[in-house]
């Protein structure tokens, strides 16, 4: 019998690996999960938690203006940018601090250091070498900046927007991905004149067609200047200020240059190619539903196996792992009607299929959808309308996409999720009562497909 240091060895102590380590544990495992930078990873340290923060911080902006509408007289305020980095900052360091209990407390041993592997059951870390029957790579992705002259040099990514030391006067956002537009409702609310440079006619590629005109729309009224269907040629430092060169001839100056282009796999510097382990175009490993690599005793989860890189699929695929290979129950994580949200300003939530993927899947599908000015706008007088889209398979009549632009649609959407997770039909919707007045009742209320004469 080989005798190994750990029963298994995890690397990257973020979503995944975190609750692999620790499930693994619970069921008795010997656990060991190496850590480069900070416990939590990328959601809790410099992702969807702080964001998620700044973005609350921005909210009030649009809050203490709309509340003037409802016969608020509000003088005098001001926001300190640097009062709610610290306190951002705090936060995180109590959660870190949980992560590493969590960790502590399940028996698992945090090893500090970057880590390579260097055998099929056998690790590095910083030149000490640890051996696993079993080794799990969770090291999530980091941020792709362009190869575009000055664009290294003078951009800076996700992980320094969140600490700035000053909020910009001007800032600049490349890129039109979910991370561009939280970061622009940011800033852009907090103070900072704010320009978003895409690609696309609109932003958000992927998401539903209507989602896209409808948030393009919506932006400018929130204070961002949108440069659609634009690009970067090149970035240049003229004294206190950047200068980035657009391919229509423009050049703007700006404090700061965020690069939001998209994000890889952290894959580089693992080793894992020499060990035959099979990896795709742009660095993801590729695994089986049951998450393990070409080489067996390798399995990876998360971000670096670029499937839906989201914390909570993340952690599914460490939960399933984990009662899979220790506590003898094999799963497998779905990655079938999965929910999700943009937290922009306004924000954007949807699940299941858009109007355009349902076509191409050749499915016969009818779309109910309204727009309207949320109740709480007529008096604030913000012009801004939602968006709501329910796309039904005409044969089934099962709900096959809910999409919702407005406030609020993140937390609406989670219950929705259950009933299409389930299977719900368009009937079923229907024959659900709304909570008046809300704006989630229209999910239930809206009777008339796209192209007909109302009934309602
Ligand atoms: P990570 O959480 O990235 O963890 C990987 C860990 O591995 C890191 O701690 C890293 O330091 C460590 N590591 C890397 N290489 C090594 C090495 N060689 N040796 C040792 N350690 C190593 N998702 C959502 O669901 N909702 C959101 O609102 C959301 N917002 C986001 C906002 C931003 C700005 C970003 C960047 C991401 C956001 N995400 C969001 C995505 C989410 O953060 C990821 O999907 C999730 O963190 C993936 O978890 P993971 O376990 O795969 O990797």
């Amino acid at each position: 019998m080989v005798s190994y240091d750990y029963d298994l060895i995890v690397i990257g102590a973020g979503s995944g690996g975190v609750r692999a380590s620790r499930i693994s544990a619970s069921y008795g495992a010997r656990v060991a999960v190496i850590e480069e930078d900070r416990p939590g990873g990328t959601c809790v340290i410099r992702g969807c938690v702080p964001k998620k923060l700044l973005v609350y911080g921005a909210t009030f902006a649009y809050e203490a203006s709309d509340a003037l509408g409802f016969g608020w007289q509000i003088e005098g305020l001001t926001h300190s940018w640097s009062s709610l980095i610290a306190a951002k900052n705090a936060e995180i360091t109590r959660l870190e601090e949980i992560y590493r209990k969590l960790l502590e407390n399940a028996g698992v041993d945090l090893i500090a250091g970057s880590a390579k592997l260097t055998g099929p059951h056998e690790v590095s870390v910083d030149g000490k070498t640890f051996t696993a029957e079993t080794i799990l790579v969770a090291v999530g992705g980091t941020p792709k900046i362009l190869d575009i002259p000055g664009m290294t040099k003078y951009a800076i990514s996700s992980n320094e927007a969140l600490d700035l030391n000053d909020l910009p006067e001007t800032i600049i956002i490349h890129g039109g991905g979910y991370i561009a537009l939280e970061f622009a409702g940011i800033f852009a609310a907090l103070g900072s004149k704010t320009h978003l440079i895409y690609r696309s006619i609109y932003p958000l590629r992927g998401f539903d067609e209507n989602v896209r005109e409808h948030i393009a729309k919506c932006l400018p009224g929130r204070g961002i200047t949108l440069h659609s269907e634009t690009s970067i040629t090149k970035v240049e430092k003229n004294e206190n200020l950047l200068e980035i060169s657009l391919d229509n001839g423009k050049i703007l100056e700006a404090n700061q240059l965020l690069s939001a282009t998209g994000r890889k796999p952290n894959t580089a510097p693992l080793g894992l190619r020499e060990l035959g382990v099979e990896m795709g175009n742009s660095g993801q490993i590729l695994v089986t539903d049951e998450s393990q690599t070409t080489v067996p005793s390798i399995y990876a989860i998360g971000d670096v196996t670029d499937r839906v890189n989201l914390t909570p699929v993340a952690i599914g695929e460490g939960h399933a792992f984990a009662d899979s290979l220790y506590g003898n129950v094999p799963k497998k994580m779905s990655h079938e009607m999965i929910a999700s949200a943009v937290f922009s300003q306004p924000p954007i939530s949807c699940i299941g299929m858009t109007e355009r993927k349902a076509a191409e899947k050749g499915i016969d599908a009818i779309v109910f959808e309204t727009r309207f000015r949320a109740m709480k706008n007529t008096i604030s007088g913000r012009s801004e309308q939602s968006y709501m889209k329910l796309v039904v398979d005409q044969k089934t009549d099962i709900v096959l996409g809910a999409h919702m632009v407005g406030p609020d649609c993140a937390e609406i959407m989670q219950g929705i999720a259950i009933a299409m997770k389930m299977g719900a039909t368009k009937s079923d919707f229907d024959a659900t009562v709304g909570i008046h007045p809300t704006a989630a009742e229209e999910f239930v209320t809206m009777r008339t497909p796209r192209g007909t004469k109302s009934h309602k």
